[in-house]
């Protein structure tokens, strides 16, 4: 069957149905082997554990942690842990999956698996949320390990958070465990370049695509969804490349100028002005109208299911960069394929950030640390050659560059369960 008879989505808005759909699609197009997929269809393991914690207040609230382990066929499941309202045991499968898939395209020796906490870290204080920290590694003591699961940061979770768990887990242990986690501070074992390396693989993404494109850096423009960690360096990087950005956004608002937004005085301001944009002085927008901007770039770098079967049609952009996982639902990539909108989807496009971690661990485990330089280096040459496998892979099954994404990646994840043929 070919791409243009796609299998029906069923619900495009659910994460897993939409990277199942996905899935599925490449997986007709692989001729995957009927075993092979019905052991990747499902995760490995999902857990859901309850976290008492004590509040600044004295009361005692519970909050509900996940980690879902999808496979390990490639090597100990990795992936972040994120913190949000909006986490939910059908998002995290789907995440944890996304994972199996990302850290296959790269070619680091991982499978996938994410973790999160329903909860608005927003709300609570240092000590409220060290607390859940630890509560939550005491829960999967025997989920994580440095062998066998292995944390990082996601939304909402950076390098204080993964310095708790793996102090607690450490704790637990009795012996220091930095190779537990990665995106650790690097007082403690984090590696250098690791906060800017998802939006550099971003960044290194973009400039691959324009140049298949043939679209000039120094005469594109760009708007990007998002402001946190990966939207805010991607939003850097890529304006050092010499693309023009006229908007960004975050959970305020959208800021448009068409002259372009100086983006180190706008992290700047975000930095002073607890960590938002709201005020910053610039034409307001929304989030939504950023998407559909008369733009030649557009990176989504906030959450899922941003770009949908509703506006997918408006997108003028010619390049989309996924900086955040799973902004785009299955329903739209039809629309956007169909307008020639050339997709570098999430499971390459923010691989960058995994492959540091993979930096890291592998230098936990060596007890030697490299220079920043070489971590760009090995980062950047990862995120190429990547970039130009999936293009291939596009040119030989004429698909988008998610499918031929998928198709590279269970490619490989099949065969190492072939080869290891357990079931
Ligand atoms: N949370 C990041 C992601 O979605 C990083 C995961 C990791 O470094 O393990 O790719």
């Amino acid at each position: 069957m070919s791409y243009k008879e796609p299998a029906p989505i069923k619900n495009q808005e659910n994460p897993f149905e939409s990277m199942m759909s996905r899935f599925d699609e490449a997986a007709r197009i692989l001729g995957l082997d009927q075993n092979i997929y019905n052991v990747l269809k499902y995760p490995a393991k999902a857990v859901i554990v309850s976290l008492p914690v004590i509040m600044d207040d004295g009361t005692v609230q519970v909050f509900e942690g996940y980690r879902v382990v999808h496979s390990q066929a490639m090597g100990p499941s990795k992936g972040g842990i994120r913190y949000s309202m909006d986490v939910h045991l059908d998002e995290v499968k789907a995440l944890a999956a996304w994972m199996t898939w990302k850290c296959a395209v790269v070619g680091i020796p991982y499978g996938g698996g994410k973790g999160g906490i329903k909860c608005d870290p927003r709300k609570m204080s240092k000590g409220e949320l060290e607390r859940l920290t630890r509560a939550f590694t005491g829960a999967m003591r025997d989920v994580f390990g440095e062998e066998k699961d292995i944390p990082a940061p996601d939304m909402n979770t950076g390098p204080q958070e993964m310095a708790w768990l793996m102090d607690e887990y450490s704790k637990i242990n009795g012996q220091n465990s930095p190779a537990v986690t990665t995106g650790k501070p690097l007082v403690l074992g984090g590696s250098l370049g690791r906060v800017e390396a998802t939006g550099r693989g971003v960044m290194v993404s973009c400039r691959a695509a324009l140049g298949k494109l043939g679209i000039n850096p120094m005469e594109a423009t760009c708007a990007v969804q998002g402001f946190g960690n990966v939207g805010s360096i991607s939003a850097r990087l890529i304006r050092m490349q010499g693309l023009k950005i006229v908007a960004i956004s975050d959970i305020s608002g959208g800021y448009y100028d068409p002259n372009g937004i100086d983006i180190e005085a706008a992290i700047e301001y975000r930095n002073n002005n607890n960590g938002t944009l709201e005020g910053y002085p610039a034409e307001r927008i929304t989030n939504e109208e950023i998407l559909t901007l008369d733009v030649d770039v557009l990176v989504p770098a906030a959450m899922e299911d941003q770009i949908t079967k509703h506006n997918a049609h408006l997108v003028k952009a010619k390049l989309i960069v996924e900086g955040a996982n799973g902004p785009t639902s299955a329903s739209a990539d039809l629309i956007l394929h169909e307008n020639n909108v050339m997709v570098v989807p999430d499971i390459l496009a923010n691989a960058g950030g995994v492959t540091v971690s993979y930096f890291e661990w592998v230098q936990n485990r060596l007890g030697y640390y490299w220079t920043e330089e070489r971590v760009h280096r090995r980062a950047d040459r990862t995120m190429k050659l990547a970039f130009e496998s999936v293009y291939a892979a596009s040119q030989k099954y004429n698909v988008s560059m998610r499918i031929a994404a998928y198709i590279v990646a269970i490619d490989k994840v099949a065969k190492a369960l072939a080869f290891r043929g357990t079931f």
